[in-house]
């Protein structure tokens, strides 16, 4: 029987990308579960160099990607789930795909199924970055969350490595008591924000209650923070990241500090959150003994995870995706925005269907009148394309100068007859809209389709 639904199973992996059943990253896993509840403990058995999962509300694709690249360049042969398949049907699938010699795996886990999964493939590595609030209607709140996390370190062997974003307050919260701890984060940075943006989701700390200050914020209501009541505060941090250098949108330079010295590091993808993103990824290597300059070079060779962060040549002008689905990574993208020498096109695209979540009114969350001074010509679009005009005139931006398109085909058409020979054109999509507005750039020609992409 266990043959056969694997067998089934397969026959669909192969099938659905034929079929365009979303590249076959989490169909043939669903079959699978469906005839063979317990197959996913049973695959991740086999990955005996490691289970490494990480979860994340931003960034787990792109940290998961620059581990696998980091592992690669080292010569250990990991499986790792498609960008974005990241429920047990994901791993499932990727799980079903793996070859034999691949021995380790490297998984990106939904936050609200992560504790499932953590304990279905027995994690020995398990990196948590940040929580943000995201998709409320998805998962109710960003409390329940923090505490099936909590509850969940509660009950890890001790011998499970935890690596945490020591920036984020309720992460060291929830995981204090795990004797296995290793801590990053950021040190003193010329980027860092004036104060916490009023998206902040938490500055209230996790133990008592009471108002955090912080020595420094970096995004959102991560950064250097303490509690004056009861005295909790950012723990030491075994990886630091120190004297960072944000160049535009593109790259990023920092040093890495830790217990084996200073490690110059630069990367390909723009901003602080991939400072974060990397920063965490490198740790992870530490953990599996691969080498720095391995390490560093992987890095740098490093594109950023489909969408997150894409330059797509579109004609005579350069289209940059920065993938903006909650108040935090939209905030983030508009910093990374601010750094670009020149005034930008700027397009805007929210759409509310489940992945992306019903209830829109986080962009209300985002500070996006920090920008009006940049910005040369504004396009908002997707379904929710009137609900941005409205946000934008609120904040003050003259609505003459708004111009909506809520189909992503027209938008297109527009940004190509409209901006000038040689425009960096920005677009700001949430997650859906980020995959209707590539699917319409593949059916032109002007870029691949991502399953064909590899991980
Ligand atoms: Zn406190």
């Amino acid at each position: 029987m266990r043959h056969l639904a694997r067998f089934i199973a397969k026959a669909i992996a192969f099938l659905s990308p034929l079929l365009r059943q979303g590249g076959g990253t989490s169909a043939p896993g669903l079959a699978l579960l469906k005839l063979d509840p317990k197959a996913v403990p049973r695959m991740a058995a086999g990955l005996s160099d490691g289970r490494i999962v990480i979860s994340a509300t931003n960034g787990k694709t792109s940290t998961t990607r620059i581990l696998s690249n980091i592992t690669t360049k080292a010569q250990i042969s990991s499986v790792s789930n498609a960008a974005g398949a990241n429920l047990k049907s994901g791993i499932a699938t990727a799980l079903l795909k793996k070859s034999s010699s691949q021995k380790l795996g490297v998984f990106e886990v939904d936050e609200g199924v992560l504790p499932e999964i953590v304990a279905e493939i027995g994690a020995d590595t398990i990196i948590l970055m940040n929580l943000f609030r995201d998709q409320l209607d998805r998962y109710g709140e960003l409390e329940t969350i923090r505490e099936s996390w909590k509850s969940m370190i509660d009950k890890l062997p001790a011998s499970t490595n935890l690596l945490i974003n020591a920036d984020d307050p309720s992460l060291v919260f929830a995981s204090l008591c795990h004797p296995n701890l290793i801590f990053f984060g950021l040190g003193e940075t010329d980027y860092a924000l004036e104060s916490i943006p009023h998206a902040a989701d938490s500055s209230q700390c996790p133990r008592c209650n009471n108002q955090l200050q912080y020595s420094q914020v970096t995004i959102s209501h991560m950064g250097n923070w303490q509690c004056i009541q009861c005295g909790l505060s950012r723990p030491d941090l075994d990886f630091e990241a120190t004297e960072i250098e944000l160049r535009g949108v593109e790259n990023i330079k920092f040093k890495i500090l830790s217990r084996t010295g200073e490690e110059p590091i630069e990367a390909k993808l723009p901003g602080l959150h991939n400072v974060y993103n990397v920063l965490a990824a490198f740790a992870a290597a530490k953990q599996l003994d691969i080498q720095t300059e391995t390490a560093r070079i992987a890095i740098a060779s490093v594109n950023a995870a489909f969408g997150r962060t894409e330059t797509i040549q579109l004609k005579d002008k350069k289209l940059t995706l920065l993938l903006a689905k909650n108040p935090a990574g939209a905030n983030s993208n508009l910093e990374t925005l601010l750094l670009h020498p020149e005034r930008i096109h700027l397009s805007v695209l929210l759409n509310d269907r489940i992945a992306d979540g019903r209830d829109v009114s986080w962009i209300w969350d985002v500070d996006y009148e920090k920008i009006f001074h940049k910005i040369e010509s504004l396009h908002v679009g997707g379904e929710r394309a009137y609900d941005l005009a409205l946000r934008f005139m609120y904040g003050g931006y003259d609505p003459e100068k708004i111009t909506v398109k809520d189909k992503i085909s027209d938008l297109i058409d527009c940004l190509l007859t409209e901006t000038p020979p040689d425009s960096s054109i920005f677009v700001l999509p949430s997650y859906t809209a980020m995959l209707d507005l590539r699917a319409e750039l593949v059916s032109r020609g002007l870029t691949h389709e991502f399953w064909k992409e590899g991980l």
